[in-house]
């Protein structure tokens, strides 16, 4: 019975299929249509029946079966949502939540007032919202100030096959919240929606459910795909292999739509350039200027709304979307799916060969390709373009990247075109640091991509990859929370109370060292209480593993980014510091601000203009910050001045162009700054901050500060020269020794303090090219380091037998890491910790 079910009808044991309420819905006729052909329709009564009975249900379905459209509605209609609860759905990707709650609405022909979205600092929520879409990270954030979540009635957790960090935390945490919603008497109903069939971890876990939840499938109709393998060794350019196919799929073959998976935004926008120059569709040419013009209005818009919006005072929600700093959008990751294709298919039916000819790229007598971009951070109005039908006499192609893989589904598509790549957010084991790398994706994966070209009549789908290599692939991908650093999830663990995080019932734990390192470094940070040091080694160590939110740690939890960047931004309330440290974080989460250096030049040529531009910025910085104490600020002074120099300008094309900075980059380093404001002022009430695109320089003391700041927050990646009394052998010539790594570490040739060689330095990340580069540097001062990072310095004698590194005279203080001995003389630190 539904939770409205007057008690009459709840009497009657049979479960009845009639939902006890149905609250009508007016849907056009055309949609009635089209909901009617999506087999989920055919499970209503069965999923109703199921969600009825029990409190936990798992629907399984093809993707396109309907699970996301479909069931919200089948729930409203049964009176799920009303006035003491609503219906929250969640989703692994804001591309999903805001087109998915666009499409219910237009379903159900309700206002975006009652089906609404919610994701990071954006929505439309409403007080009459009773159909919610948002991303995971939003319900966990809602989680900490409501731990019983008592405005929902229904919480669907989406896509969660995908295995996204948030997503397994929440099933975590809901595992035990709707028993306690039970007690109380007011039933919270768990849906779990997946794509695939690998559910096991949710269902035979019992730290997770005591009783194992019914799992319901939903049968797609799937015709069959034929799978076209290319027989020649994977090429390094599947980018142009992906045009040549195209091009040949749309010379030879009968009409029906084209899907290419491509790996990231830019890839996207110019295989898209390269296919609308080939077979030219009119109205749709213009793509790249105007697109990019729309974009800077539209970002300006945004910047002016946040302003006003501070000044009426209204507290925005701050949500763990894309928690880490540096922005998810191009790493769509792929996810496991299944498809009932044949993988091995066939060779001979209309296949195309292995693409080796040349084709020219000048357009042809062919009908004009309708050529759309397709990927996460494109505009929703963009986005939706893909679901409406191609013009009259052209054919449709979506270039896209893993977002077309199990979150969206587009009509029509008969031809897939599967580069077998994606790309993925990697984490070195040691420094933590992430990189985004194109890798292949897995067998799940593929198969879901060819499952794309089946959905509404027999299709086929283009491997560019031999069948040798696809046997190679590894069948599923593991769930994000095994793969990477987890200090930011621990640290909003901890702020929900959750103390002994091991004992936490993940779907798939990650490993303990994870766990330790991020307990480590929070501790580190100050965001935990440090656990007393009394006891056995084993209790010690069990100790560290369940310390409690500190003070600074609870202010930490709030900002909406890693905790190194939360720890700088707590810090910055002294000395009017804030605006410049949030323009710091944005700078280092949007990354390369600059054109490019380190790719392989073209031509030498380039690399003069590229070297010539970067000198006129410099030059430009100096103008704006003037000479001088900033310089030690280093990297993060270009990064401060190349937004202050930029916003001067007025932030124009013009601008970034001349000086080598990336339009896009700063554009959406502006786009940041305006959230990371409005977030800094919903946690700092009383900082009344208001961050003017165009920002003084800061003064020399703030400077120095600013410093301190950057070294609190990145403490341990602290690293100090080799000096010359020390040098063993000439691989240490001008290197750096860090807390993590043994090997020397250098300062990137990009960086302004390339050739100042500062003793001590504090840098944003390592990469690794010829060397291990450090990037974004700046430098320290000695003395700040046991002032402000206690727990990474050790106070001792001397050490008898030192290491070859170590300089008896300079060996005071060392970290606790042994590798890295500091010297250290003692001096009042000027920002209060
Ligand atoms: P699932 O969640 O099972 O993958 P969905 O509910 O997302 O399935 O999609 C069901 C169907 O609705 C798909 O066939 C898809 O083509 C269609 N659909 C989804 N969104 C839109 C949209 N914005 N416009 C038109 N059709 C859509
Ligand atoms: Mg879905």
């Amino acid at each position: 019975t539904g939770p409205s079910a007057p008690a009459s009808q709840r009497a009657s044991n049979k479960p009845s299929c009639k939902p006890a309420v149905f609250i009508p819905v007016d849907r056009s006729p055309e949609i009635q249509e089209a909901r009617l052909k999506l087999p989920i329709l055919a499970e209503e009564q069965v999923i109703m029946e199921a969600i009825n009975e029990n409190p936990i249900v798992i629907i399984c379905g093809e993707t396109g079966s309907g699970k996301t459209t479909q069931v919200p509605q089948f729930l409203y209609e049964a009176g799920y949502a009303s006035s003491n609860g609503i219906i929250g759905i969640t989703e692994p990707r804001r591309v999903a939540a805001v087109s998915m709650s666009q499409r219910v609405a237009k379903e159900m022909n309700l206002s975006h007032r009652v089906v609404s979205y919610q994701i990071r600092y954006e929505g439309n929520v409403t007080d009459e919202t009773q159909i919610k879409f948002m991303t995971d990270g939003v319900l966990l954030k809602e989680i900490q100030k409501d731990f019983l979540l008592s405005k929902y009635k229904v919480i669907i957790i989406d896509e969660a096959h995908e295995r996204s960090m948030y997503t397994d935390i929440l099933i975590g945490l809901l595992s035990r919240i709707v028993p306690l919603r039970q007690k109380k008497g007011l039933p919270l109903k768990l849906i779990i929606m997946s794509a695939t069939l690998r559910v096991e971890d949710f269902t035979d876990n019992n730290r997770l459910f005591s009783v194992k939840p019914p799992i319901i499938q939903v049968d797609a109709r799937q015709f069959p795909v034929t799978v076209h393998f290319n027989k020649k060794t994977p090429l390094d350019d599947y980018s142009g292999e992906c045009f040549r196919k195209v091009c040949k799929i749309h010379r030879m073959l009968p009409s029906g739509g084209i899907l290419v998976f491509l790996t990231g935004q830019a890839e996207v926008h110019s295989l898209c350039r390269r296919l609308r120059k080939a077979f030219p569709y009119q109205k749709n040419n213009t793509a790249g200027g105007e697109d990019d013009k729309e974009d800077s209005v539209e970002e300006m818009r945004k910047f002016k709304k946040s302003r006003k919006r501070r000044k009426v005072m209204t507290l925005p929600k701050i949500d763990l979307n894309n928690y880490s700093v540096v922005p998810v959008d191009e790493g769509d990751e792929d996810r496991d799916a299944d498809t009932d294709d044949d993988a091995a298919g066939s060779d001979i039916d209309l296949d195309l060969g292995d693409g080796d000819s040349e084709e020219d790229e000048k357009s042809d007598s062919s009908l004009p390709l309708y050529v759309l971009p397709l990927y996460s951070l494109l505009a929703p109005e963009k986005q939706a373009k893909v679901f409406r039908a191609p013009p009259p006499g052209t054919r449709l192609c979506v270039v896209a990247t893993n977002v077309a893989e199990t979150s969206l589904t587009i009509p029509g598509i008969k031809y897939v075109v599967d580069c077998g790549k994606v790309k993925k957010r990697f984490y070195d084991k040691i420094t933590g640091v992430s990189s985004f790398r194109v890798t292949w994706v897995s067998q799940a994966s593929a198969n879901q991509r060819a499952g794309r070209a089946g959905r509404t009549e027999p299709g086929h789908c283009y491997r560019l990859y031999s069948s040798a290599v696809f046997m190679d692939f590894e069948k599923f991908s593991a769930p994000e929370i095994t793969k990477r650093p987890v200090e930011d999830l621990i640290l909003q663990m901890k702020a929900l109370n959750i103390e002994k995080v091991v004992n936490f019932p993940f779907p798939t734990p990650p490993p303990t060292e994870t766990l330790a390192a991020a307990e480590e470094l929070l501790i580190a940070l100050g965001a935990l209480k440090e656990p007393p040091v009394t006891g056995r080694l084993k209790q010690q160590l069990a100790a560290k593993l369940s310390c409690p939110i500190s003070p600074l740690g609870r202010i930490m939890a709030t900002f909406p980014v890693a905790p190194r960047y939360a720890k700088m931004l707590a810090l910055s309330r002294q000395h009017n510091c804030l605006p410049y440290t949030i323009t710091i974080v944005s700078a280092m989460t949007v990354r390369e601000l600059f054109e490019e250096f380190d790719r392989p030049a073209v031509s030498e040529e380039e690399t003069a203009q590229l070297k010539g531009k970067r000198a006129r910025f410099l030059q430009m910085q100096k103008i704006w910050a003037g000479q001088g104490p900033m310089q030690k600020l280093g990297d993060l002074m270009v990064m401060l001045g190349a937004v202050g120099a930029c916003e001067f300008a007025g932030c124009t094309r013009k601008f970034c162009e001349e000086n080598g900075l990336r339009y896009k980059a700063m554009l959406e380093i502006r786009r940041l700054r305006g959230q990371l404001t409005t977030a800094v002022n919903s946690v700092c009430t009383d900082a009344g901050l208001y961050v003017d695109p165009k920002m003084k320089p800061p003064t020399e003391a703030q400077a120095t500060y600013l410093r301190q700041i950057v070294l609190a927050g990145l403490g341990d990646h602290v690293a100090r020269r080799i000096q010359a009394e020390e040098l063993l052998d000439d691989k240490w010539k001008n290197a750096y020794k860090t807390a993590l790594l043994e090997d020397p570490v250098f300062i990137h040739p990009s960086s302004v303090l390339f050739k100042e060689l500062p003793e001590f330095v504090v840098y944003q990340e390592i990469v690794e090219t010829t060397k291990l580069y450090m990037k974004g540097v700046s430098a320290v001062e000695p003395e700040w380091i046991p002032a402000l990072l206690p727990p990474y310095c050790h106070f001792g004698k001397p050490l008898e037998n030192p290491p070859p590194s170590y300089c008896p005279q300079r060996g005071r203080v060392r970290c606790h890491r042994p590798s890295v001995f500091y010297r250290v003389s003692w001096q009042l630190p000027a920002v209060e910790v």
